[in-house]
Parts: structure tokens; C-alpha cells; sequence
């Protein structure tokens, strides 16, 4: 094959996962290769993805996007990590922050450090020691050097759609809307040639990135990839989600509040709340579900809640033949730590890495699918973690969570843990620190720290876990709210004058 033979992507759909990925491959491919994206105004976007990780700010940078610019379009608020209410048991509260806690020292992990003060009765709690978590418990919010605060954002998913089409375009990205009617694939090699419109227009490509949400109209509906269903694991299968009015200082952080069913979210814009709730159809009614929403809610609604639907899974393969499914295409987790967009935008990267410039070789092909379940079951077991290990019994749905089987992977993490106080990190894995942020937060104490932690005296002990807090108090002394930061970051510089 020549080196020339994908000369023109087709991205179908544009929603979250369209937009990111027609901007991306129109601003690093755009030069040499035709990039059509079709999306229908009569089907909606799933609208709800708007809360996000600290790798979309990478993304960002590699798209060239003026970050105040992106926050003012979107609505964007700075996001620092999740504060868990309800989760360990009821009446129970913690954070996992986007940095890391404490500091490793000599070969020991921070937990074992702060195990053994907490035995000594010397250390506070562990999100203490973690930047992020505690400016975030004081509503401050600053760009530190040397990214010394690691924080992502809230967006509002319409407006980002929005904003990413004008760079796609800006970029020579081409916009068609209409509905496809029928996806045609050559008979001989299986490969998609084209999409057919509802007007009869037909839109011929040599790659198809298929967007289309839920729906997989290319990857399942034409190519027949299956799914590999996880609801045994993650059970919840309905989402309900209004916007309500924005009626405090915003804060830099998700709530996500657990409750008998399931759990409820709310995610602080600029301009309006977003919330919903997420719980299991088998334990829950719609009503049910429509009224404890509407409890927890503290602004008026400003629209009528919306049913989501979901089935928490994968694809068997992301990549099949010419097709590259990304976004709720290729599988859905939980929206519980906002991964859907991480991996989107990982798929993206990964494309543009391997692009087959000369043809989609099994090679390639095998390698891309293989890294994204990687990539997915260890987000998947981070995301369990958080049904499994948790002190709740009081309804049948958090009995279920506490005594289901997991995966082998991660009842692995979870038994090291709990006897020997250890985490690692396998191969590139998102999560590091999060592990024993959340094993922790959601009560599972190690029985026993490293020993090399009693080579210490007390008195270091006490002056290590005391230097950490007090410089980390020390910084967040000088930080001021997240609200008078956001309001005076997101002015247009141009009005400011
Ligand atoms: C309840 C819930 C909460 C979530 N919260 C988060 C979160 O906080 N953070 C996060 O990262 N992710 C979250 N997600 C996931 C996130 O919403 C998605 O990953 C993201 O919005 C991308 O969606 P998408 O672009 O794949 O699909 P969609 O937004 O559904 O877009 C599909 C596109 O395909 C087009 N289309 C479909 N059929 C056709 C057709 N026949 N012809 C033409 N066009 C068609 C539609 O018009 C649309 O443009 C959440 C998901 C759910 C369900």
C-alpha cells in the first residue's frame, strides 16, 4: 500500500466525542488528510459529560486552547477532585484530591508514615495531607508554579461542543449535518466506504471514526463487534439529570453524595448547577428516583430531568477494520470519576500516535485495542473499588455491592492493600495516587505499616507528618477564594481595559 492511502477521515457524530476528535486530527492532520464530520440536529447529544480529569488540560495545551477563552465559552469552573459523602458508611465524608498526599519517604509509600502516627494518635486525617483535597475544603483556588496544583474542570458539555467545532473548522474540518440512514461496507474486505444521509447524499471516506453515542451506529450496528457487559459489577443503569440555578460561590470540587440506590452529583458552573442521579433500575422506580433527586437540589430547576439510560460495558473491539469507535460508543463505565472524557481524549492520542498513514494493519489494529482495554479495566477496578469497599448494608443494593465478586485484578489491589499497606502502579495506568486515597477514604485500613517506618522516632514521626501540614497550610493561607479567582480569570482581557 502507499504511504498516501487514508486521505479522508469521516467522523460520525458530534457530540463530546466528535468535537474533540474532528479538532484534534484537523489541527495535526489537517494538512495532509480531509476531515468531514456529520452529526444530525435531530438527535441529541447526551449532554451530561461535564465534569472532567486533569489530562484534559494536556489535551488542551497540545490543541493550542487559550484556557480563558475555553472557561468563559463553557461556563468552566476549576475542579480540584470529588469530596465523597455518605460512601464509607452514612454520615461519613472524604476527598480524593488530584494531587498526591503526603510525600514518599526512604522506600515507604506517605500511607505507612501516616498509619503509624495515626496509631500514635499524631496524624490527621489523610486528605489533610493532600494539596488539592484541602484547598478545595476552602473553597481557594490559585495557578500555582510549576503546576503545583493539579486541577481540572466543570464545563457545560453543549458550550464545549460548541467551542471545540469552531477550532475544528478554523482548522479546515468540514460539518454536515444529517441523519445517517445506512452505513455501506465493501463486500470483499468488510471495511466501511460510506455513510449514507436520510437526503440520499453519500459521504465516502478511508477512515470513519464513529461518535455516534449510544447508539454505535458504525462499530455495532454495522461492523458487529459486541459488548462485553459489567453490569454484575457496576450495577447502576439509569441516570437522571436537570440543571438547576446557580444560586452560591461556586466550589473547586464534584459532589457526589451516595445514597440507599445509587448517588447524586453536582457539578458547580459558572452559570448553573448541573445534578443528577445515578441508581439501578432494579432497586429503584423512575419516581422514586425523580423525588430524591429533587430533595437534594438547592437552586430552582431551570429545565425538566432527563432519563438516561445505560448499560456499563465495552466493546470487544474499538477498532474494527477502518472504523475507530470513541466515546459512548465504544463503552460506557460510570459517570462516578468522570473518565468518559479522559477517554475519549486517550483514544484520540493514541489514534493520532498510531495513525495508519498506509492502511489499517492487523498490527496496529490489535495493539490499539489491546492498550484501550488496558486502559478501561484499570479505570473500570478504580470505579468498583468504590461499591466494594464500603461499610454500607442498609438497603439490598449496597449488600449486593459489598459482597459481589470483582475482578480478579482488583481483589488483588484490594487484599495487598489491606495486608501490607501497598499500592503500585501498573504500566501507565491513570490512577496512582487515587488507590489509597479512596482505599482509605472508603475504609479499608491496612492491618500493618512497612517496618521501616519504626527505624523513625516518634519525635520524627511527629515533625515529618507536622512539616507537611504546615506547608501545605502555609500555601493555602495565600490563595484566594475560587470564586474571586474565577470571576477576575475568566473577564475578557479585552473588556477589562
Ligand atoms: C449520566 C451520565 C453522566 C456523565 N458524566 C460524565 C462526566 O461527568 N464526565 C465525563 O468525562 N463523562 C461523563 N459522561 C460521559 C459523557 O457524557 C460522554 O463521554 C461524552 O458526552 C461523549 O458523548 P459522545 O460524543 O460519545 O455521544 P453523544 O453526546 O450522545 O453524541 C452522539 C452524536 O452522534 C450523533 N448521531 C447519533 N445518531 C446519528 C445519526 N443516525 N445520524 C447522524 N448523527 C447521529 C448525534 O447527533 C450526536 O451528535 C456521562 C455520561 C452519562 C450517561
Amino acid at each position: 500500500m502507499n504511504v498516501n492511502t487514508i486521505q479522508k477521515i469521516v467522523i460520525a457524530g458530534g457530540g463530546t466525542a466528535g468535537w474533540m476528535a474532528a479538532a484534534a486530527c484537523a489541527k495535526l492532520l489537517g494538512k495532509s488528510k480531509k476531515i468531514v464530520l456529520v452529526e444530525s440536529d435531530e438527535i441529541a447529544t447526551v449532554g451530561v459529560g461535564e465534569a472532567t480529569i486533569p489530562s484534559l488540560v494536556l489535551f488542551h495545551k497540545i490543541l493550542g486552547i487559550d484556557e480563558r477563552a475555553f472557561m468563559r465559552e463553557t461556563h468552566a469552573t476549576f475542579k480540584l477532585g470529588i469530596q465523597f459523602a455518605d460512601w464509607r458508611d452514612t454520615d461519613t465524608q472524604y476527598f480524593h484530591g488530584f494531587g498526591t498526599t503526603g510525600k514518599d519517604f526512604w522506600a515507604s509509600g506517605f500511607q505507612h508514615f501516616w498509619l503509624r502516627g495515626r496509631e500514635l494518635g499524631m496524624a490527621d486525617a489523610f486528605g489533610d495531607y493532600c494539596l488539592e483535597a484541602v484547598v478545595a475544603e476552602a473553597n481557594s483556588f490559585s495557578h500555582l508554579p510549576n503546576n503545583g496544583l493539579n486541577y481540572a474542570y466543570h464545563l457545560d458539555a453543549g458550550a464545549y461542543a460548541g467551542f471545540l467545532r469552531r477550532i475544528a473548522e478554523r482548522e479546515g474540518a468540514q460539518r454536515k449535518q444529517g441523519n445517517i440512514d445506512k452505513v455501506v461496507l465493501d463486500k470483499s474486505s468488510g471495511d466501511i466506504r460510506s455513510l449514507v444521509l436520510a437526503s440520499g447524499e453519500q459521504i465516502a471516506g478511508d477512515l470513519f471514526i464513529d461518535c455516534t453515542g449510544f447508539r454505535a451506529l458504525l462499530i455495532e450496528k454495522a461492523l458487529h463487534v459486541g459488548y462485553e457487559d459489567w453490569s454484575h459489577w457496576l450495577i447502576n443503569d439509569r441516570a437522571m439529570a436537570v440543571q438547576t440555578e446557580a444560586n452560591e460561590a461556586c466550589v473547586p470540587y464534584t459532589r457526589s453524595n451516595a445514597h440507599a440506590e445509587g448517588w447524586q452529583w453536582r457539578i458547580p458552573l459558572q452559570n448553573r448547577i448541573g445534578n443528577g442521579i445515578v441508581y439501578s433500575s432494579h432497586h429503584l422506580s423512575d419516581e422514586v428516583a425523580e423525588q430524591k433527586l429533587k430533595s437534594g437540589l438547592r437552586g430552582e430547576c431551570i429545565n425538566a430531568p432527563k432519563i438516561i439510560p445505560f448499560r456499563t460495558g465495552r466493546r470487544r473491539e474499538v477498532w474494527k477494520n477502518n472504523c475507530i469507535a470513541l466515546g459512548l460508543a465504544s463503552g460506557f463505565l460510570e459517570p462516578l470519576e468522570s473518565t468518559s472524557i479522559h477517554l475519549i481524549q486517550q483514544g484520540i492520542l493514541r489514534l493520532l500516535r498510531m495513525f495508519p498513514h498506509s492502511g489499517c494493519e492487523p498490527e496496529t489494529v490489535a495493539e490499539f485495542n489491546r492498550q484501550t482495554v488496558f486502559d478501561t479495566e484499570r479505570i473500570r477496578d478504580f470505579i468498583i473499588l468504590h461499591y466494594k469497599v464500603t461499610q454500607r448494608e442498609d438497603s439490598e443494593y449496597w449488600r449486593y455491592c459489598k459482597n459481589m465478586d470483582v475482578p480478579d485484578t482488583l481483589a488483588h489491589r484490594i487484599d495487598l492493600f489491606r495486608k501490607t499497606g501497598h499500592v503500585y502502579r501498573e504500566g501507565n495506568e491513570l490512577f496512582v495516587d487515587s488507590w489509597q486515597q479512596v482505599m482509605i477514604g472508603q475504609g479499608l485500613p491496612p492491618e500493618r505499616h512497612h517496618p521501616l517506618i519504626d527505624e523513625m522516632t516518634e519525635q520524627e514521626l511527629k515533625q515529618f507528618l507536622l512539616g507537611i501540614r504546615q506547608d501545605i497550610q502555609d500555601k493555602v493561607r495565600r490563595l484566594p477564594k475560587h470564586q474571586d479567582y474565577l470571576s477576575k480569570y475568566c473577564v475578557n482581557q479585552g473588556e477589562a481595559k
